[in-house]
């Protein structure tokens, strides 16, 4: 087994950083070449269908058959021009990845010739017989076919030579069955919700957009070792192996320059995600060793969920061409660093004005309080869902478990906003304003400089800070898809909207003034929801002792988080909301419980297998060298002599025995848990018994393996060790 080890040892030391082919010129003359964007179609659709897809993308209105048919020609066209061959409806089933089926433009026309064609009626809707990705039991197999709808807001594109197109995923009988659906249908609450907000300040707002910029962290690591660590193979992340001497403590790694190695992986995904319109902006090494981000320009929120969902998929070719395999996992190496996904968020309007950012008068300034403030209102009230949406098996080793991020949900606002908010508290007595009241707190509000972006008051350990122009939700795991968290913030934010409409109107009927009423309305809800605001370091016990009293919740457990999606808030939100019906979130969270119990039993079978098969064999062959030197002693020394120098071997054999058994034991352990586990019916208990009593043992099972690591002989040890892992490349 060790032979696997060092053989790939020894490819990776042999290997060159891969030659690419990358364009000369700018990145603009290639930015977008695979895209069916407004201006592609420009020229290969008539003036007419152009202008009716055109206002379907901007302002959601429908096409009709006919213009879908146009549309589909025009397409087909374009694409046939690029070699095109197949075409696919591209969606985000409930799993980690994407679904993808191709299927040849090709037909047998009247004469039994064969022809290239692609109507209206493909581009729009499909029913792929889909009844293997997860439903949570919405789709029996008899009813299996779902179907996918064209997302018409998200453009198609070419990956190789199949012609791409974003579509929602339905059931036949109308659920969503995947992320892009309820997403959408966010959107579109929040859009609605926001216009009527931001009318009492300007009249010629007709459209909220929100908006998404990503960051995706990531680790490299070499095909060889991968591929002789069957825990990575099969799981992601290192079931064991014992920390390298080395690794993160000089943060020697963070935005030092890059391998060439690497960096020709970068240019070369890079390039493919230029070429599909993603305009990736940010790339540098992370604080650990073999860790990297990549970031881009944000975008709206649909089409940047759908670009990192794309660049993800990208990462992985690309570095299968570079001989590199990319983890996306939250935490694949204990002990140091894991991976997450921030998600920078905001909202801007058609009238381009970004909500999240201080306007340049008063006026602007109090719109993009009440903006401010809303959000503060929806993380507070909601921040069990919020919480929820980013709680995974994969992302738990992260928040709350072997990683400083608690899981608690906080807000950051800086300290110059606190004091805003806390003076509007102060100042907006409850009887009716006095002029010079009325005076003095928009002269203050006046006084929000418009650039809040100050680096030193960053706080890097809050979960949702704000920076500056925008929030940045920090807890959303690696591997996961942009949308749940996004579906939970937007849904959040659009039903506080709505109440802040009300509450506001009440006032205004009553007979306050506008302005008056809106500021009455902020005081009450900056002290309710003072609970969810911390600016302090989140990382500290003094914080999860103070976030408990004030009653905010640090649920580490995912099948104890996932609860939240049924609290009476948050059916309230999702589907008083209109975002999901019962049936549908119901099975969403089946799912999620699903997936939690499967990975975990995945690890533990991984973790059994190689413990019993990989591990302990390996320390019965060195404990047998250590005993047959014992014994040769004897044949060598008279007893007392070679008693005395057998001692320390004679202790270290009793140490391998005592872990060996140990390990032995814990893996039957885990194993009966396991069996019980199985035959629990209700996928909530069961998910509470895979993660009470079958979880905890990969850890226990673990520490003995990690110590044996340190004990027996490197030249036997069958699995690259992190110090091979983390820094060979
Ligand atoms: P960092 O947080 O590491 O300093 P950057 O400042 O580079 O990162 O920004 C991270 C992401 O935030 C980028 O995707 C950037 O486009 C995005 N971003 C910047 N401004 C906004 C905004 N107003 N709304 C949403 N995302 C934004
Ligand atoms: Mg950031």
């Amino acid at each position: 087994m060790a032979e696997l080890r060092f053989n790939a040892l020894k490819e990776v030391f042999a290997r060159k950083p891969l030659e690419v082919n990358i364009p000369e010129g700018k990145i603009s003359d290639y930015f977008g070449i695979n895209v069916f964007c407004l201006s592609k179609m420009e020229c290969y659709l008539s003036k007419e269908t152009y202008l009716a897809i055109r206002e379907a993308i901007l302002k959601g209105t429908s096409i009709s058959r006919d213009i879908a048919d146009k549309v589909a020609a025009g397409m087909k066209l374009w694409a046939i021009e690029k070699g095109v061959t197949h075409y696919t409806h591209w969606f985000h089933p409930l799993t980690d990845s994407t679904a993808e089926k191709h299927d040849a433009f090709i037909e047998f026309n009247e004469s039994g010739g064969l022809v290239e064609t692609f109507s209206g009626e493909l581009l729009v809707q499909q029913e792929p017989d889909a009844s293997s990705f997860p439903s949570g039991g919405i789709r029996n197999t008899f009813e299996a076919r779902g179907y996918t709808a064209w997302d018409v807001s998200s453009p198609a594109f070419i990956v190789g030579t199949t012609l791409c197109i974003p579509t929602v995923f339905v059931s036949y009988t109308g659920e969503a069955l995947d992320y892009k659906a309820p997403l959408l249908k966010t959107l579109a609450e929040l859009d609605t919700a926001a216009v009527e907000v931001c009318r009492y300040f300007d009249k010629n707002v007709d459209k909220v957009i929100s908006n998404l910029g990503w960051e995706q962290e990531y680790f490299l690591i070499d095909e060889a070792l991968y591929y002789a660590r069957p825990d990575l193979v099969l799981t992601d992340r290192t079931l064991m192996g014992h920390q390298s001497s080395k690794d993160q403590q000089l943060a020697d790694h963070y935005f030092s320059s890059i391998s060439e190695r690497v960096m020709s992986f970068m240019i070369e995904f890079e390039y493919e995600a230029y070429k599909l319109g993603i305009p990736v902006k940010t790339r540098h090494n992370e604080v650990a060793p073999n860790q990297f981000e990549c970031a881009p320009i944000y975008e709206e929120t649909n089409l940047a969920v759908d670009h990192n969902q794309l660049i993800m998929d990208i990462m992985k070719r690309v570095a299968k061409k570079h001989k590199f395999k990319i983890l996306l996992h939250e935490k694949p190496f204990a002990g140091i660093n894991g991976s997450g996904k921030h998600n920078n968020w905001s909202l801007g309007t058609n009238t381009g004005v970004n909500l999240l950012s201080p306007g340049k008068n008063p006026k602007g300034n109090l719109q993009f309080l009440t903006f401010l403030v809303n959000v503060l209102m929806a993380v507070h009230d909601n921040r069990d869902l919020i919480r929820a949406s980013v709680m995974t098996e994969t992302n738990s080793y992260r928040l709350g478990g072997n990683e400083a991020p608690p899981a608690i949900i906080s807000v950051f606002l800086g300290s110059y906003l606190s004091e805003m908010l806390d003076g509007i508290v102060e100042k907006v007595t409850g009887g009716k304003m006095t002029p010079t009241e009325k005076t003095e707190l928009k002269l203050g509000i006046g006084k929000i400089p418009e650039i809040l972006l100050d680096n030193t008051d960053r706080n890097r350990t809050s979960p949702f800070a704000f920076t500056g122009n925008r929030f940045e939700f920090r807890a959303v795991g690696s591997s996961s898809s942009c949308a749940p968290p996004m579906i939970a913030l937007n849904a959040s934010v659009a039903d506080r909207l709505r109440k802040f409409k009300i509450d506001v109107d009440k006032l205004i009927d009553k007979g306050v003034k506008k302005d008056e009423a809106i500021f009455q309305i902020l005081k009450r809800y900056i002290i309710e929801s003072e609970a969810v605001r911390f600016e302090g370091d989140g990382y500290s016990t003094e914080w999860e002792n103070e976030a408990e009293k004030r009653g905010l919740s640090n649920i580490k457990s995912v099948p104890e988080s996932l609860k939240a999606y049924f609290s009476p808030e948050a059916r309230h939100v999702l589907i008083d909301g209109g975002i999901f019906s019962p049936k549908e979130l119901e099975a969403r969270v089946g799912v999620e419980y699903e997936k939690f119990i499967k990975k975990v039993q995945i690890e533990a079978r991984v973790l059994g297998d190689l413990a019993i098969n990989h591990i302990v064999p390996t320390a019965i062959q060195y404990m047998t060298t250590l005993l047959d030197n014992v014994n040769a002693l004897k044949s060598v020394f008279n007893e007392i002599e070679s008693e005395r120098l057998a001692g320390a071997r004679k202790e270290t054999i009793k140490n391998i025995s005592d872990h060996i058994s140990l390990i032995k034991k814990l893996v039957s352990e885990m194993v009966n848990e396991r069996k019980k586990a199985n035959v629990i019916d209700d996928l909530c208990d069961k998910a509470f018994a895979y993660d009470r009593e079958v979880k905890p043992f990969l850890d226990k099972i673990r520490y003995h393996i990690d110590r044996l690591e340190l004990t027996v002989d490197n030249e036997i040890w069958p699995l690259p060790k992190y110090r091979e892992l983390l820094f060979s490349r």
